[in-house]
């Protein structure tokens, strides 16, 4: 089977174990399908994701030029705090940024290795939680925008990590850490302004199984595609945004959007 078309990070959907898609044009693969099978990913072009145009992929699946001016590629979506709609004051494009920042948000603490401290959208939960690989996730607080939940976030950075260990995550090195009751261990270092939000948060844990058939005993090489335009493996898990082959080489999914690749299984 061949399948092509515009890399985009994967869609998920919760399950026992979640499942994964390769959604393109006029196509959709479950990736779930490939565990234990060869596939061969071919690099064909780039296309990017908000002009169409056949450049070169700069960011988040834009070009350069469209990175540094589209209203969803500004500082505000890695740094919530730097979030100013609800001042009504514009970045990029108020329209926007207000149907974006504007809404409930979760500031969450989760277990991809380390434990760490992060920001999303409420409607993006468990959906972030899966793209960065986490094992047990807690929603900590929810506020009305994403400016509250950015100062939240920055209120941790001196006491959690809010980064990643991807290599610790894909090796399922997780630390073992009981999050709940972290969650009201840490509630005394939330900003004055979010306190109160914390009472009317519901606590709950949230358990992620992903489909790995093998975790790797160590982690090889990232797939470059820029530098390795065709690769071949057998395909052993999948986690976080991450395609595990059995030699150990992982490809961040991700990090490829705007990629136009040709997937022969
Ligand atoms: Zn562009």
């Amino acid at each position: 089977m061949q399948y092509e078309g515009v890399l985009t990070k994967m869609q998920t959907e919760a399950g026992s174990p979640i499942q994964y898609y390769l959604v393109f044009e006029n196509s959709f693969l479950n990736v779930n399908q490939l565990l234990g099978k060869d596939i061969e990913i071919n690099f064909m072009g780039f296309y990017c994701l908000n002009c169409s145009k056949k450049k070169k992929i700069y960011r988040q699946g834009f070009c350069y030029d469209c990175f540094y001016s589209s209203a969803s590629a500004g500082d505000w979506i890695m740094r919530p705090e730097l979030s100013t709609a609800h001042l009504g004051i514009a970045d990029r494009d108020l329209e926007y940024e207000q149907k974006v920042q504007l809404q409930p948000h979760i500031v969450y603490l989760a277990a991809s290795s380390d434990m760490k401290v992060g920001v999303t959208r409420k409607t993006q939960m468990p959906t972030r939680w899966i793209d960065q690989g986490a094992s047990w996730a807690t929603p900590l607080v929810e506020v009305p925008n994403r400016y509250l939940a950015g100062i939240t976030e920055v209120a941790f950075k001196n006491h959690f990590s809010d980064k990643i260990n991807w290599k610790k995550m894909l090796l399922n090195e997780i630390v073992p850490i009981d999050l709940l009751a972290k969650r009201n261990e840490v509630k005394d270092l939330l900003p004055d302004e979010v306190k109160p939000y914390f009472d009317t948060t519901i606590e709950k844990l949230y358990v992620l199984e992903y489909p790995v058939l093998e975790y790797p005993k160590k982690i090889g090489k990232s797939l470059n595609l820029t530098t390795t335009p065709i690769y071949n493996g057998k395909l052993m898990g999948i986690k976080g945004q991450y395609l595990i082959f059995e030699d150990g080489t992982v490809f961040n999914v991700r990090s490829y959007e705007g990629f136009a690749v040709q997937i022969n299984v």
